[in-house]
């Protein structure tokens, strides 16, 4: 298997693209015979295929370009960062409220020295 050096067409598509990458596979069936754009019948008997149709396949089986996987896991670092900031940003206020609540509990609450007198109201 190795890069197609030639400009061919693809057997899976049946297209022949210019700015593809080809994968020749070194492997040989008996493919159709196609009419091109000036009347030339060409043979697809090379097992060629296009890197766009390897894409469409590889996607079948679960595999995924490794550009698609860079630019996803740099999204999901960013957000990750975002996160982590905001998550921070709560951890102080949720200091500031502890610390804030902790001078209401430590104040001791003060008995009166004698009871209150309870006034009859008239
Ligand atoms: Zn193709």
């Amino acid at each position: 298997m190795k890069l197609a050096s030639s400009i061919t067409y693809c057997a899976s598509c049946h297209g022949q693209y210019l700015d593809r990458k080809h994968v020749d596979f070194d492997a040989y069936y008996d493919g159709p015979v196609i009419d091109t754009a000036g009347d030339i019948k060409v043979s697809i008997d090379d097992l060629i295929i296009c890197d766009e149709c390897l894409k469409n396949a590889g996607a079948l089986v679960g595999l995924f370009p490794a550009e698609d996987l860079k630019t996803e896991n740099q999204e999901l670092g960013e957000a990750l960062e975002a996160h982590e900031e905001h998550a921070k940003a709560l951890e102080a206020l949720i200091s500031d409220m502890e610390n804030t609540l902790s001078k209401f509990t430590s104040e001791k609450i003060q008995r009166p020295a004698r009871r209150p007198r309870f006034v009859e109201v008239t």
